[in-house]
């Protein structure tokens, strides 16, 4: 079967089970179109909350649909392919990040919901790049803060709050591979265009960027700005949603240090095929199961959460 007889067969899945279908902004394409729902991270975790469909399908990574899942205990939750995990969460294992906190005792816990549930059930508020300055900023000043697992976006917030928040170790194998000098030298062969970095960007790329943001920020900023051409340092997913909010506007995948790789292609994100949404979904397979006493532990950060980002 071709991609539309496989789409058109997920439709008609989809009604008869009641069924529905959230991608990732980092998802190909094609399954960004055929999603009821695109958005990033936080998004994702807003919708699950409102959401009346039976079964949710999460084109994403293994962290987004144990959120979903979290959210929605009673409800089927299906990860297209098991094997989509992230290297930021790998960076934070639950038995080392235990450890950690039993060394520094006395801190509130902020991490990222790049982590599994496990390392959520161990944190006081979760947050994601769209909101990590607003949890943050919930706290008062002289609080002790735990900030995990991205330590290119913990040491940016405690850069521009002046905070000194205790950063974990950790890091996405996508934003780590930009290269500085091959976005330099981008710029020199495009001198209009404006680069636009996530905070999970190393500091020496985040310090020559025009504007940093959460993959939902980056994208508004690219619909409303004046500028016509735009040099993209974060997942290259977002590329078509920029392109197709702004047709008229170019943009350009930031280089990574490799060229022979597709670094800025997160290789969990792409594991996802409309084929394997349609087995997913058919056979109701890959649903997320979690340990209740987990999941209860790792609903309160979520909760906590969404209440400061003014979701439910
Ligand atoms: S892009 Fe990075 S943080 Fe996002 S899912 Fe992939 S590995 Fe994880």
């Amino acid at each position: 079967m071709d991609n539309f007889e496989l789409i058109r067969k997920i439709k008609d899945l989809q009604a008869a089970k009641n069924a529905v279908i959230m991608a990732h902004y980092y998802q190909e394409p094609e399954i960004q179109d055929m999603a009821d729902f695109v958005g990033d991270s936080l998004a994702l975790a807003q919708k699950a909350v409102e959401t009346d469909a039976e079964i949710i399908v999460l084109a994403g990574v293994n962290f987004m649909a144990e959120t979903a899942k979290i959210l929605n205990p009673s409800k089927k939750v299906l990860l297209p392919d098991t094997e989509a995990g992230c290297s930021l969460a790998d960076s934070c294992p639950a038995d080392q990040f235990e450890a950690f906190l039993s060394a520094h005792p006395g801190y509130t816990v902020i991490t990222y919901v790049n982590t599994t549930a496990a390392v959520k059930a161990l944190s006081d508020i979760t947050c994601t790049s769209s909101n990590a300055m607003q949890v943050v900023a919930s706290l008062p000043k002289d609080e002790k803060i735990i900030f995990g697992p991205d330590r290119n976006l913990g040491n940016y917030i405690n850069s521009l709050t002046d905070r000194d928040m205790l950063v974990w170790d950790g890091a996405c194998h996508v934003h780590e591979e930009f290269s500085l000098e091959k976005i330099l030298e981008l710029k020199k062969t495009h001198p209009n265009a404006k680069l636009l970095a996530h905070p999970e960007c190393p500091k020496p790329i985040l310090i020559v960027a025009d504007h940093i943001g959460s993959t939902a920020e980056l994208l508004k900023f690219s619909k409303t700005d004046t500028a016509s051409e735009y040099i993209v340092a974060t997942e290259s997913g977002i590329l078509h949603r920029m392109q197709k909010e702004s047709p008229q506007k170019c943009f350009i995948p930031a280089p990574p240090n490799d060229s022979t790789c597709a670094c800025n292609n997160c290789r969990f994100m792409k594991l996802v095929t409309v084929q394997k949404i349609y087995d997913c979904l058919c056979n109701e397979t890959n649903e997320v199961v979690l340990d209740e006493n987990i999941r209860l532990k790792a609903e309160k950060p979520i909760r906590r959460m969404l209440g400061i980002s003014g979701s439910k």
